[in-house]
């Protein structure tokens, strides 16, 4: 039985849901003329029950897949129910949601119809009725699948605001066991040219009045966590070189979610490690983009993984224990970054107010430090205001874990 657009967007909004590399920030844009504002910061309403969406409509243009990865619940040899958007649909109903205020702007992903060149084709097609028959002026967010032509790439990139690639698994053995069909030569392909374009059009945009604009909002990538045996020593380290060697603006982690069973796919009894994992790989790409620090620090081949207990920052600071106390009032912004306790914002209030005056301990809970894990790296003034005995094991003891995170389902519309 032929399926209505609505019947279409329950299936397609619902296999998008395990595609977290979406995030509308790093872009604002206010048109005059044309319809469509967007804000650097995204926001969520709905698909996961962590929160962790924004208003764009999130959609696959179709499940149909001819790659068959074993961790993907739209796989060719699933017998799951399948959709497929024509492009005028995709727009219009982009528009409409657009009109009703319900979204922003538009996360367009996609399964491999046919062939990536027959995908991407069906992807540029939906944008160019988006951008010249509606003039939206939007966010717009597209995958670039691996295995298209350049060209398509291309096109795409001038349509698009940001574009990604989803590596999902971090080596290449982890993709010749579940996605044979891939391979890190056919995914960084794509990658290296949206960089180099980007690149090219920032230069080309400063010089030319009437140069046009290639993914403006960058690039980004996604990778699943604990569906290979990969450490996350790997996983940081891959997304430490996906950074520097593709510029990228978001590493995305996604816990893995048993969709199926058997074949090379690990039995996750519990659920909760991944979730865990996940959370503890954010920090960590947090420390990466903000706080210099190198993934040779945060792991390295003795201590693969990071602690489930304790945030890779703290940890870090146990194994560096003999760098600390440090005087508050005399540290740089980067040694400051290195404290626990002490963010970015905390570390920029302190060297303010350290221009006026000395800063006092009191001083440290108003600026916003959390001084409960502070104190047990600084002197302030002089005076240690932690436990005599600065040993990891006694500062743990002291500082209770985080709580165990709960497993979160992936929900939609609730
Ligand atoms: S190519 Fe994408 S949609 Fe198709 S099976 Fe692999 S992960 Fe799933």
């Amino acid at each position: 039985m032929k399926k209505s657009i609505l019947d279409k967007l329950q299936v397609l909004a619902d296999a998008a849901k395990y595609d977290v590399s979406c995030a509308s920030s790093g872009l604002n844009k206010k048109n005059t003329g044309a319809i469509g504002n967007s804000a650097a910061s995204g926001i969520c309403h709905a698909w996961s029950s962590d929160g962790r969406c924004i208003s764009l409509l999130k959609i696959l243009l179709t499940n149909f897949c001819v790659y068959d990865c074993e961790y993907c619940v739209n796989r060719l040899s699933n017998d799951v129910d399948r959709a497929s958007f024509t492009p005028e649909e995709v727009a219009e109903l982009t528009i409409e949601f657009y009109r009703r205020n319900y979204i922003e702007g538009l996360f367009l992903s996609s399964a491999i119809e046919k062939n990536p060149n027959y995908t991407m084709e069906k992807i540029i097609k939906t944008l160019l009725i988006l951008r010249n028959k509606y003039h939206f002026a939007g966010y717009i967010h597209v995958k670039a699948i691996p295995g298209a032509d350049e060209i398509l790439i291309h096109q795409a990139g001038e349509l698009a605001d940001r574009m990604s690639v989803n590596i999902e698994l971090p080596t290449e053995d982890g993709l010749k066991l579940l996605a044979p069909q891939k391979s890190m030569k056919k995914l960084f392909l794509p990658m290296n040219q949206i960089k180099d374009q980007i690149n090219q059009s920032k230069y080309e945009l400063s010089h030319f009045k009437n140069a046009k604009k290639f993914v403006p909002a960058g690039q980004s990538t996604q990778m699943i966590v604990g569906a290979t045996n990969e450490s996350d020593f790997s996983m940081i380290n891959i997304t430490d070189q996906l950074y520097k060697r593709f510029s990228l603006k978001r590493v995305y982690f996604s816990a893995y979610v048993p969709v199926n069973k058997g074949g090379n796919l690990p039995a996750i009894s519990t659920g909760a490690t991944p979730m865990i994992r996940e959370n503890r790989l954010y920090q960590a790409d947090w420390l990466l983009r903000f706080y210099k620090f190198e993934a040779k620090e945060l792991l390295d081949k003795e201590n693969p993984n990071f602690d489930l207990d304790f945030d890779p920052k703290i940890m870090w600071a146990f194994r560096n224990i003999h760098e600390f106390p440090k005087e508050i009032n005399k540290v740089s912004l980067n040694e400051l970054l290195r404290i626990p306790g002490i963010g970015l914002v905390s570390a920029r209030r302190i060297l303010n107010q350290r221009k006026v005056r000395n800063i006092t301990y009191e001083d440290l809970k108003k600026i916003g430090v959390v001084v409960k894990r502070a104190r047990f790296f600084i002197t302030c003034n002089g005076k240690y205001y932690g436990e005599k005995n600065l040993e990891p094991e006694t500062i743990k003891n002291i500082l209770n874990p985080l709580p165990p995170y709960e497993q979160l389902e992936l929900r939609i519309n609730q």
